[in-house]
């Protein structure tokens, strides 16, 4: 449930209601907005009666919140959520562009494509050290090596950096070189990893996983959450479904859906979601269009001979058009299409 206090609120009112909470063995979320103050209760609302908080005083109403997501839920937190990440914002201001290759491949290669990208407008530069590929005979990334040229491409560059771990235990290698984690499709529902997430305290990208629902992909943030860790971002990256034209179909309709039910910022990943780099642009002006709040791109020097994911990665010429064509839609939604200064 949620409770929400009048307007002008005094502190002593806010700690009567949340003291009758906490006293029965709950949690309090406080969202203190510009106009009003909203307590979200945290566990099992049968130990406390609504009457009762109800009648306290500054109490306005009292609503009930049916979905099992709490914290990741816009009805606890109206307001829609910024997170930085070294030199970069994520949220409704921006548009954050994270680009990269699917895998680093090697220190020049990385830093070649760090430098394009940040003069075409890329904030964040992502690349992949373990890769979870689909066939084990397929390059599996460059692990720990890989992680130190992203912090030296970031030391050069001043680019926030993402890389996916796989295993708990690559959160805290992972730590030490970048500046968020991102967990993968294929891992959204590591119940295990996305705990050690949470406690991590690293800002994280939660992918979809490749058939869940949108209730399911938010009680994953929820895990990551629960564990104190608020700094989730979401990624639209394609589900399956019966079509094969395309790698994966993005669900376009889930960055308003997730607006509507969620606080956290939404991006989207129009190359894994399409496999074709034909497709990445279109896609990309359709999210920005819609509402997202950033995108992530994969871009290579040579995308014929990448080691991995070529056929939907953009080469620099690509990318710098889409850049530039993404101008407009950023204006159109009142968006900065951010830049490191
Ligand atoms: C990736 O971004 O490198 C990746 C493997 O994406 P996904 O988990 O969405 O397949
Ligand atoms: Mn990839």
């Amino acid at each position: 449930m949620i409770i929400i206090m009048k307007p002008g609120v005094t502190q002593a009112s806010i700690l009567s209601v949340t003291g009758y909470i906490q006293s029965h063995g709950l949690d309090v979320h406080i969202s203190a907005g510009k106009e009003v103050t909203i307590i979200g209760v945290i566990g099992n609302k049968s130990l406390i009666s609504s009457d009762s908080l109800a009648s306290m005083k500054d109490v306005e109403r009292i609503l009930p919140v049916t979905e099992s997501y709490k914290l990741a839920n816009r009805k606890f937190h109206p307001d829609p959520t910024s997170i930085t990440v070294g030199n970069a914002v994520i949220g409704p201001d921006t548009l954050t562009v994270m680009a990269g290759p699917c895998a680093i491949e090697g220190e020049e290669q990385l830093l070649t494509i760090a430098k394009t990208v940040k003069e075409c407008g890329a904030t964040f530069l992502r690349g992949g050290a373990y890769k979870p590929r689909t066939s084990p005979y397929a390059f599996q990334g460059l692990e720990e090596e890989g992680l130190r040229y992203m912090q030296k491409a970031s030391y050069e560059t001043g680019l926030a950096t993402i890389c996916e771990i796989v295993s708990p235990e690559a959160i805290e290698t992972a730590h030490k070189y970048v500046d968020m984690i991102q967990i993968g499709a294929r891992n959204m529902q590591n119940f295990i990893l996305l705990k050690e997430a949470g406690r991590s305290r690293m800002p994280v990208l939660l992918k979809r996983g490749l058939s869940a629902t949108i209730e399911e992909w938010l009680n994953a943030a929820e895990y990551i959450i629960a564990e104190g860790n608020p700094n989730v971002v979401l990624c639209e990256r394609g589900i399956r479904t019966f079509e094969t034209a395309t790698r994966n179909t993005l669900d376009i309709s889930a960055v308003p859906v997730l607006k509507d039910k969620t606080h956290l910022p939404v991006i989207v990943d129009p190359s894994h979601a399409t496999g074709s780099y034909r497709y990445v642009p279109s896609m990309a002006r359709a999210a920005v269009a819609c509402g997202a709040d950033g995108l992530m791109i994969e871009v290579h020097n040579d995308p014929s001979c990448a080691l991995s994911d070529g056929p939907q990665s953009l080469n620099f010429e690509k990318f710098k058009a889409l850049m530039e064509e993404l101008s407009p839609y950023c204006a159109l939604v009142n968006r900065r299409k951010d830049a490191l200064s």
